[in-house]
């Protein structure tokens, strides 16, 4: 029998936004991390632990996934989102529309399907056909934040203003769960409406295997940043194979973080990680990323991790 843990995170960015805000995210965080331990204890799943934690903060909207997702350059909400367990279930689905939930999705891809990844519309349709909720639209907060940054940006030098623009931008409220359960089995999942003003059809690190989520039978990570660099990185990937070599959990994750600043810089990457011992870690070069954790011993909830 192993001892269960689940930790959670909200987004490694900026996080500029008011205490208000901050606390909700908190206390949704607390509240997804409650329910998911209350599962675990039960002898339920790492899988549904961390898919119902993902749904929560999907639903919230209050983080960059689910019904909180930002939009692309043309006003859509395209969502990426992926999980695996360390006993072999992997499933992801990338650019949908139609789910609230793409984690849920996510798993319906690894359970009833052969496949790992599916995409756009025909993942969409596997949605419907599968009777999963649907996405309600923007949020008023997300439109009104398009519109903002649409407003800077003159549509015949996109490019170049987008460059400009693009600091400008907070990135960060994608989600992430990583879990260990009694049986052992380990499970890390991502959910993410991806950047602002995204080309349609990008995607992400979170729906990708090794880079938003990995798991071995020791360790389980998940990550948050630029989507681009992680892929690059393969970074949850890295985190895993360090431990199955011997690092801690920690030592892992300051490990490929502190490489991933040097390489890409800083404020490009955040990355929670449970080993099968049930010991947690959040290590980020941002200068946020709000987390949650429950274990044996401890209760915890910060905006901040340990930071690079
Ligand atoms: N990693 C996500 C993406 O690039 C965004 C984020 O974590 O903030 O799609």
């Amino acid at each position: 029998m192993s001892i269960p843990a689940i930790a959670v995170h909200g987004g490694a960015g900026k996080w500029n936004v008011s205490e208000d805000v901050k606390k909700k995210a908190l206390t949704v965080l607390r509240r997804a991390v409650d329910v998911a331990y209350d599962i675990l204890v039960r002898g339920g799943s790492s899988l549904d632990a961390v898919v119902e934690a993902i749904a929560i903060l999907e639903d919230s909207e209050i983080f960059n996934a689910g019904v909180g997702s930002v939009l692309n350059a043309v006003g859509e909400v395209e969502m990426d989102a992926g999980l695996c367990t360390s006993d072999g279930v992997v499933g992801a689905v990338c650019c949908v529309k139609y789910p609230r939930n793409p984690i849920k999705l996510a798993r319906e891809v690894a359970l009833k399907t052969d496949h790992v990844l599916l995409c756009g519309s025909n993942a969409d349709k596997l949605a419907r056909a599968l009777g999963l909720d649907p996405h309600p639209g923007p949020s008023q907060r997300v439109l009104e934040k398009f519109r903002e940054l649409r407003s800077r940006i003159d549509s015949v030098s996109y490019w170049r203003k987008l460059r400009d623009v693009l600091p400008l931008i907070e990135r960060g409220g994608t989600v992430g769960a990583v879990a260990v359960d009694k049986q052992g089995i380990l499970a890390a999942g991502a959910s993410t409406g991806g950047v602002w003003l995204k080309l349609p059809g990008r995607v992400g690190d979170s729906p990708i295997l090794g880079a938003g989520f990995y798991s071995s039978s020791r360790a389980a990570a998940s990550a948050t940043g630029l989507g681009e660099t992680i892929v690059k990185a393969l970074a949850t990937l890295r985190v895993v194979n360090y431990v199955d070599h011997g690092l801690s959990v920690e030592e892992a994750c300051r490990k490929v973080v502190g490489r991933h600043s040097k390489v890409f810089g800083r404020g490009t990457i955040g990355i929670i990680a449970v080993d099968y011992r049930g010991t947690v870690v959040a290590v980020h070069n941002t200068e946020y990323m709000p987390v949650a954790w429950r274990t044996s011993e401890k209760s915890f909830a910060s905006f901040k991790g340990i930071q690079l």
